[in-house]
C-alpha cells in the first residue's frame, strides 16, 4: 500500500537535527534548536515555573488526571488573553478563546477553521516564515504565497515591496500570518509605524489578520510591549482577527504544550458561532487538550507574586539572549572578520525552531 508513496524529505530543521545527533565531535554546538540553554548548554527550569509545581502539586486530588473540558482550562485561557490584549480584553463578550496544543496546535486549529469559515483564496505568510507555517496552512488546503519580508541585501525589511505585495495582489477575505514580535527567522520586527500601516492595509483591503504570537516577552523583555502589534490592530474596533499564542519560550514549558487560539469577533453573537465551530474541530482533532502545563501557567498568571517572579525569569532569558548577542558582534568585529554584522544587534530574540 505504501511503498508507491512519493518520498519526501525531513523538515529541514528536524534534518540539521539529526545530523548533529549523529556528528561525533566533541566541540558540536547547534545554532538552530529553539530551545533556551544555561551558560552550561544545559535545559533551564524557570524558577518561577519550580515554584508553581509545588503550587499545582499540593492542590492536586483525584480528579488530577481527569479530561479538561474541550475548550481547556478556563483559568489559563481567561488569564492567557488578557496577557495578550490586556485592557482590551474585557468585556469578553467579542473574545473567544481556546486552549491548543501548544503554539503549533493554536495556528492548525485557527487554519482549520479559517480555511472552511472564509475559504481564503491564499494565506499570506511572510518570506521567510517559520517554516511549519506553509505545512500548516497546505495540509487544510489554503494556496500559500507570501509576502516579501527580509531584504537580504540591505539585512532589513522589506517594508515597501511587503505593502505593496499585500495591497495588490491579496483578495479580500485572504488570511495574513503576521508574527507578534520576535519575527522568526529573522529577528525582525516592523516598527510601530510600519505596523499602522500594515493595519491600513489590511482594513482597506479586508484582510483577515491571524497573529502568532510565540515569543511575548522575548523581544523586548515587556511582556505589553511586545503586544503592541495585535492590541494596536484590536483598539481599532473594526478588525476581527485570531492570535495563536505559545507558552512554550517564554515559561520554558516546550514538552507541556501549553497554548492558545484566540479570535477577536465583531459581535457577542459572531463570537458564540466561532466558539461552538472551533469547539466542534478541537473535538475531531484531539478532544482535550492537555491539563499539568495549563494550570502551571495559570498559576503563574494569576498569583501576583508567582507574576513577578516570572517577569524577572523573562528579563533573565532575554537579557541573557542580548549579551550573547554582544560577545558574538564583538568577536566578529575584533577578528576583523570581512561584512556587516550589524543586525546581530538588531534583531530581536526569536529562538527558532
Ligand atoms: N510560531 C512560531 C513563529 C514559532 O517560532 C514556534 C516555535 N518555534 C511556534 C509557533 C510553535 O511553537 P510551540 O508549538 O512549541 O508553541
Amino acid at each position: 500500500l505504501f511503498s508507491e508513496l512519493d518520498d519526501i524529505p525531513l523538515d529541514p530543521h528536524y534534518a540539521l537535527k539529526e545530523d548533529f545527533s549523529a556528528d561525533p565531535s566533541p566541540s558540536k554546538v547547534i545554532l538552530g534548536s529553539g530551545i533556551y540553554r544555561d551558560k552550561n548548554g544545559m535545559p533551564w527550569v524557570l524558577p518561577t515555573v519550580k515554584e508553581a509545581e509545588e503550587v499545582v502539586k499540593t492542590s492536586e486530588d483525584s480528579g488530577r488526571y481527569d479530561y479538561l473540558p474541550i475548550p481547556g482550562y478556563a483559568p489559563f485561557y481567561t488569564a492567557a488573553r488578557g496577557l495578550l490584549f490586556g485592557a482590551l480584553s474585557s468585556p469578553e463578550g467579542n473574545f473567544v478563546s481556546v486552549q491548543t496544543i501548544s503554539g503549533t496546535g493554536a495556528n492548525s486549529l485557527g487554519a482549520h477553521f479559517l480555511s472552511q469559515a472564509l475559504k481564503p483564496s491564499a494565506v499570506w505568510l511572510s518570506n521567510p516564515s517559520w517554516v511549519n507555517h506553509a505545512n500548516i496552512w497546505k495540509s487544510v488546503g489554503v494556496t500559500v504565497r507570501s509576502y516579501p519580508y527580509w531584504d537580504p541585501e540591505r539585512k532589513a525589511l522589506a517594508f515597501e515591496d511587503m505593502i505593496q505585495t499585500i495591497s495588490l495582489e491579496a483578495t479580500p477575505g485572504d488570511v495574513i500570518v503576521l508574527h507578534g514580535c520576535a519575527h522568526n527567522p529573522t529577528g525582525l520586527d516592523p516598527t510601530k509605524d510600519q505596523w499602522t500601516m500594515i493595519a491600513n492595509v489590511c482594513e482597506s483591503r479586508g484582510l483577515f489578520p491571524f497573529f502568532d504570537c510565540a515569543y511575548q516577552g522575548f523581544a523586548s523583555g515587556n511582556l505589553d510591549e511586545d503586544a503592541w502589534a495585535l492590541r494596536h490592530f484590536s483598539s481599532r474596533g473594526n478588525m476581527e482577527l485570531a492570535v495563536a499564542q505559545s507558552f512554550s519560550k517564554n515559561m520554558g514549558l516546550y514538552g507541556e504544550r501549553v497554548g492558545a487560539l484566540h479570535f477577536l469577533t465583531a459581535s457577542p453573537d459572531a463570537a458564540g458561532k466561532v466558539k461552538r465551530h472551533l469547539l466542534g474541530l478541537q473535538r475531531g482533532l484531539i478532544s482535550q487538550p492537555p491539563k499539568r502545563g495549563a494550570m502551571l501557567a495559570a498559576t503563574i498568571l494569576k498569583d501576583n507574586a508567582l507574576f513577578q517572579n516570572w517577569l524577572a525569569d523573562l528579563c533573565e532569558m532575554s537579557s541573557r539572549i542580548k549579551c550573547m548577542r554582544q560577545a558574538l558582534y564583538d568577536e566578529l568585529i575584533s577578528l576583523g572578520t570581512p561584512g556587516n554584522w550589524d543586525h546581530i544587534l538588531t534583531q530581536a530574540s526569536a529562538l527558532s525552531k
